[in-house]
């Protein structure tokens, strides 16, 4: 390999727009990075989830910190995940310290779903959490119903649409554990999992996404 390719290819890019950077985000695209952090750090407890103690989100979703997750799902997850946790990490510390959390654990996605060219980004990023902080992950959370994309369905039918989706082993009893996803909207997917979890005697649950999204279709 010559000398100039090397280069070419070796020179540091932004996660999100692939210019050259110093960093892992551009001074532009990590400018537009911070105007869209959620500042309060925390989903309002009217669109907290059921059953789900209390959520956490670090940006909403919108400008870079959507084409950060829609880069990292459906083209280079490495480069987001191996820079995400300079953004949130001290989000994600806080919220372990203060619920206590014994274990985390991602949004599972469908068995099927890992043939398609989407990234399983929850998860990717619940074992860099782990790993990280040194926290468990928990397996016993499963999706064994293959189900429509929640964001293309409308609200009435985001709640139906999981019925009987999801399965959580016993191993969780008494552990309080901190759930993991991308993106946010309706919250019907968490209050989902929290419902399995729950029946499972799961102590405090916990959500905390990379990404808040407010904007509801209808
Ligand atoms: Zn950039």
């Amino acid at each position: 390999m010559s000398d100039f390719i090397r280069k070419i290819l070796t020179v540091p890019k932004c996660r999100c727009c692939f210019k050259p950077a110093a960093g892992n985000l551009c001074e532009s695209c990590g400018l537009q990075l911070a105007a869209c952090r959620m500042k309060e750090g925390k989903i309002p407890d009217a669109d907290c989830p059921p059953l789900v103690d209390t959520a956490y989100g670090s940006y909403y979703y919108k400008g870079a910190a959507a084409q950060s997750v829609i880069k990292a799902k459906f083209s280079n997850p490495a480069r987001f995940l191996s820079s995400f946790l300079q953004d949130i990490s001290v989000d994600i510390n806080t919220i372990l310290v203060q619920n206590e959390i014994d274990m985390v654990r991602s949004v599972p996605c469908h068995k099927s779903k890992l043939y398609t060219c989407e990234t399983d980004l929850p998860r990717q990023m619940a074992k860099v959490i782990g790993r990280r902080f040194k926290v468990p992950v928990y397996h016993g959370l499963k999706k064994i119903k293959k189900t429509e994309i929640q964001h293309s369905l409308p609200l009435a039918k985001r709640k139906t649409n999981l019925q009987g989706a999801f399965l959580a082993q016993t191993d969780i009893a008494g552990k309080n554990l901190l759930l993991i996803d991308d993106v946010m909207t309706s919250g019907s997917t968490l209050s989902r999992c929290a419902q399995r979890l729950v029946q499972a005697g799961c102590g405090k649950i916990t959500a905390w996404v990379y990404a808040y999204n407010t904007y509801m279709e209808e």
